[in-house]
């Protein structure tokens, strides 16, 4: 679905993204991990097309990703830090994504709108909201347009328990219809029942791409969050 191939990228100096060639199929839930600066927002934002790599190539279910903007409409991208119109209200807001994003053949999934409780916040301006119900407002915006790929980047960063769980079963669910799910997190625990394989980046570079049964057996782990603290 996404192919990633001889990827690399350099800010000034410095190798960002090292060589990375990944292969990301539907059905899949990825979690894209390593530490702090290990180039993950790098790379989702260079599947984005919000980067362009200095070399190698990404293509979406077998085209090219530069020659066809027309693929984006397909991914739900969840950023770390959501940026928004201030002054415009959650609806505003909603409204806006619908008015660019939205077509005739599009189901809309408002789920999570519902099960946020956001519909009760309509009026809210952006500005007056909470750094969780900001992170409500974008996973919302993810999921809305029930695309084929979900990138969420740090997803639950700054959500309650509640909020956080609601979101897991949802992700959960989306896995299950066959969709395709990256995901960024440092918070392990949270990703042990999630996620089906592990791409570990460190300084740029791709150190591994596993499933996570071929984790488990490689540190004798079975809690994802205990191998990869035996590997880090
Ligand atoms: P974190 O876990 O902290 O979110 P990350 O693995 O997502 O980190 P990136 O955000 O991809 O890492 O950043 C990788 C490196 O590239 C960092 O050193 C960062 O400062 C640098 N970097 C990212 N974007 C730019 C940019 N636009 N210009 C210059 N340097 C950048």
């Amino acid at each position: 679905m996404i192919i990633a191939t001889n990827v690399s990228k350099q800010f000034g100096k410095l190798k960002v993204l090292d060589n990375i060639s990944v292969n990301c199929n539907k059905g899949e839930c990825i979690a894209l991990i390593g530490p702090n600066g290990s180039g993950k927002t790098t790379f989702i934002k260079s599947i984005l097309g919000m980067v362009v790599p200095d070399s190698g190539f990404i293509t979406f279910n077998g085209k090219n990703i530069i020659h066809d903007w027309v693929y984006r409409q397909h991914i739900g991208y969840m950023p770390q830090i959501g940026r928004y119109p201030e002054n415009m209200t959650i609806g505003q807001v909603i409204d806006m994504m619908k008015d660019i994003r939205h077509n005739s053949t599009t189901v809309l999934d408002t789920d999570l709108i519902e099960a946020f409780n956001l519909d009760k916040l309509m009026q809210k301006r952006m500005r007056t909201l909470s750094g969780g119900t900001r992170q409500k407002v974008s996973a919302s915006l993810a999921f809305l347009f029930n695309p084929d790929v979900l990138i969420l980047d740090e997803p639950t960063a700054g959500l309650d328990p509640v909020a956080s769980e609601i979101l897991k079963d949802k992700i959960i669910a989306e896995k299950k219809k066959g969709k395709l799910v990256l995901i960024t997190s440092h918070i392990l625990s949270e990703l042990d029942d999630l996620v089906t394989h592990v791409i570990y980046m460190n300084e740029g570079k791709l150190q591994f791409h596993k499933s996570i049964e071929k984790v488990r057996t490689d540190t004798g782990e079975e809690k994802l969050s205990k191998a990869i603290a035996s590997i880090m």
